[in-house]
């Protein structure tokens, strides 16, 4: 019989994470001060992350251990399978084998407990009782309150107004899980009271409910802040993926060709591929590409410099490609990746060619999507079904070459809790949207105010 999925024993569980940064062959420039420009210090950062966090975010290990109190939660949901997409290779009939790591198992169903249920251990072993985030679509908030509960903690979160009132059941989710949401801009913050004066029906956005998030935790000894993407310490967080992915396909004696994932702030995508990239810059060959909307180009289009990673222009200046702090996306229904900038690590990876970034439409990605379900049967997030309209071109690539490929890629979460966007895209509600050329000058502008990296 054919095998379907390689598994791996609990106790074969990578116990180290791996931080890409004792490997990068050209240095990175540091975050900045948002007040002074000066490179960022530990202390700057420490009213709003614990500092064992701020240890991991500055640190240049190579491998990290990943505590025992960790390993046990993520005993619940990993290691995660490895899948061989079989259905979807013969409907494709191309020269290619397609490997996917399944992150739609974790209870929140998607990669973002692997590094919620770290954070919250740290915070907690640093004595924080409290902790605040944004969310936008409610996926990372729903992650985080589940990681809170686990460790006790109280877990506030302030969700974008329209998904708040639009998309309930993962709002209902944080609430089970014993979290309070709350629609932002709401009145239990400055900013907020600011905003709702100006503006009572404001529909909010991911900028304004990091904005509040982060007045909400600071000048508390006990509280703190938490962000579920874009910093080196959640992407490292996510590398466990990667790195179960390796001895998956060790134990079939396989190794990728192509390594794939979707990129919003783009933790998914690093924690299948940053263990890769580290073969690849030992000289191993293997292409790595990101997959982003065309809505939202960010490593396709957007100029790369230091910007803010709100609104409010409260977080450090990050040296990443963005869009703009103050973009607005349109309302594509991959929320995930409705964000303006990218993690520093993968933006530099882009402009340093280690890895390929490649754009999709909207509705090119539902189609990957509808064939992905009626092929291999899971129904994929809409964030996800931008890593699959990139596997089926890349199976279409190799069928013209006539090469054959082995292609991996992280398929990042379920859309269980999202079937509205397929009930929009079934009855043809759906659109692409392409980004205007001038909302690239406007972003060349914004970043053009700030140091040069
Ligand atoms: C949040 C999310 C993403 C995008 O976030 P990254 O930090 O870029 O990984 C992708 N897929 C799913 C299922 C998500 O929930």
């Amino acid at each position: 019989m054919r095998q379907v999925k390689v598994l791996l024993n609990e106790d074969e569980i990578p116990r180290q994470w791996y931080n890409i940064m004792a490997d990068m062959p050209t240095p990175m420039s540091p975050p900045l001060h948002p007040g002074t420009g000066q490179p960022l210090r530990p202390e700057d950062m420490a009213p709003i992350f614990p500092m064992n966090l701020i240890e991991q975010e500055m640190s240049a290990e190579r491998w990290i251990d990943i505590p025992e109190e960790v390993l046990e939660k993520y005993m619940l949901w990993r290691p995660s399978p490895l899948y061989r997409a079989y259905n979807l290779e013969k409907l494709l009939d191309a020269p290619v084998k397609i490997y996917y790591k399944n992150e739609g198992v974790s209870p929140a169903g998607s990669h973002k407990p692997n590094t919620a249920v770290a954070q919250a251990y740290y915070n907690k072993a640093f004595g924080i009782k409290k902790i605040s985030t944004e969310t936008g679509a409610g996926q990372w908030g729903s992650a985080l309150s589940m990681a809170c509960n686990m460790f006790g903690l109280e877990c506030r979160v302030f969700m974008v107004r329209v998904s708040y009132d639009q998309k309930p059941y993962r709002r209902m989710m944080m609430e089970t899980w014993g979290a309070k949401c709350f629609p932002s801009p709401s009145n239990i913050t400055e900013t907020g009271r600011k905003i709702l004066a100006q503006n009572p029906d404001s529909p909010g956005s991911l900028g304004m409910a990091i904005s509040e998030a982060i007045e909400d935790a600071v000048g508390k000894e006990d509280s703190r802040y938490s962000l579920g993407s874009v910093l080196n310490h959640v992407l490292l967080h996510q590398t466990i993926i990667g790195l179960e992915a390796q001895k998956q396909l060790e134990k079939i004696g396989e190794y990728p060709d192509v390594v794939i994932g979707c990129a919003g702030g783009g933790s998914n995508f690093a924690g299948i591929a940053l263990p890769f990239a580290r073969d690849k810059i030992h000289g191993k060959e293997v292409s790595i590409v990101a997959a982003e909307p065309t809505s939202c180009p960010t490593l396709t289009k957007a100029p790369f410099g230091y910007d803010f990673g709100d609104l409010a222009m409260t977080t450090p200046l990050l040296a990443m490609y963005s869009l703009g702090h103050d973009f607005v996306p349109a309302p594509i229904h991959a929320g995930g990746l409705r964000y303006h900038g990218m993690a520093p690590i993968v933006s530099h990876l882009v402009k340093e060619g280690l890895v390929e970034a490649r754009s999709y439409h909207q509705l090119e990605t539902f189609e990957a999507g509808i064939q992905w379900a009626r092929s291999e049967a899971f129904i994929p997030a809409p964030e996800t079904n931008h890593a699959i309209a990139a596997v089926i071109q890349e199976a279409r690539r190799a069928k013209e070459e006539g090469k054959e490929k082995v292609i991996l890629f992280n398929w990042s979460g379920h859309g269980l809790v999202d079937l509205a966007s397929y009930d929009a895209y079934l009855s043809g509600k759906l659109t692409d949207y392409r980004l205007p050329d001038d909302e690239i000058e406007r972003a060349k502008k914004t970043l053009g105010q700030f140091p040069k990296p």
